[in-house]
């Protein structure tokens, strides 16, 4: 089994390639199952596309779902296509986006904080002038809303959780938030829900994947899963770096990976 839950296309506005185009490269680079799972429309939003070049617009969700259910039948005979989605994870509007999926066949929906006071994880200025005190502060909060995202119990991944290193390397160095990096990995293991390795920091400024290795030893302590998401952009990223990351598991101590088939967990031995 080789798979890759983490896809998006150009419906979001910042992705080049149709659904069609990734599930053809999935099938170009030797993947059995891959998850389509573009970002979620703003749903507490009153706009119907708030941030086009951010996310697909409120009313495009229908023919989101559509058109990846269509594909699914389309190849079934030749790769296994699932129903995913990269939902933000906003702790207030929960019970909204709790109702915007409860109608959809989802195979998996993957949880991912993107914001944080308000401020984007990936923007680097946020970092300025603020005291080492402030920055522990930010951190701690940031694993805060990881493990919430948890206990909301609507996600059955967790995308990137170390991203806000994504433009700012020295995000992983910062001390202090090592319990709050702790309690969301034990809230995972808990749940029996799993985080992504996500090999998309490598077109980022940080290099390498999401999580650390270190924080992937934490994961395999408490016990929590892992799968395995490129975050593709274009469809020459579906499954990058799928083998490497396969040997860093083992390495690391893993012998089982996952992903989700209606909303069911598929373990897969490494
Ligand atoms: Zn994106
Ligand atoms: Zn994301």
């Amino acid at each position: 089994m080789k798979f890759d839950l983490h896809t998006h296309n150009e419906r979001c506005g910042h992705a080049t390639g149709t659904i069609e185009d990734y599930i053809q490269a999935a099938i170009d680079v030797g993947l059995t199952t891959i998850g389509i799972s573009d970002h979620s429309p703003y749903f507490a939003r009153e706009e119907d596309h708030a941030v086009p070049g951010t996310a697909m617009a409120k009313s495009e969700f229908d023919r989101y779902i559509e058109e990846v259910l269509r594909l699914k039948e389309k190849y079934a005979k030749r790769i296994e296509v699932l129903l995913g989605v990269e939902s933000d994870f906003f702790p207030e509007h929960l019970e909204v986006y709790r109702r915007a999926y409860a109608n959809y066949p989802f195979d998996y929906i993957i949880g991912s904080v993107h914001q944080i006071y308000d401020v984007s994880i990936f923007n680097r200025n946020r970092w300025k002038g603020l005291s080492d005190q402030q920055k522990t502060g930010v951190k701690r909060h940031y694993y805060e809303q990881i493990r919430d995202s948890v206990h909301a119990g609507l996600f059955q991944v967790l995308g990137h959780i170390d991203a806000m290193k994504g433009y700012y390397p020295a995000f992983a160095d910062i001390p202090g938030a090592e319990a709050e990096i702790d309690a969301a990995l034990q809230a995972v293991a808990e749940h029996d829900i799993a985080i992504e390795i996500n090999t998309s920091g490598k077109t980022k400024h940080c290099g390498g994947w999401y999580p650390s290795d270190a924080i992937l030893e934490r994961a395999l302590h408490f016990g929590a899963d892992v799968t395995f998401g490129s975050d593709a952009h274009v469809p020459a990223r579906v499954g990058d770096e799928w083998d490497l990351v396969r040997s860093r598991l083992k390495e690391i101590g893993f012998t089982r990976w996952v992903f989700y088939r209606q909303k069911q967990k598929i373990v897969v031995p490494i």
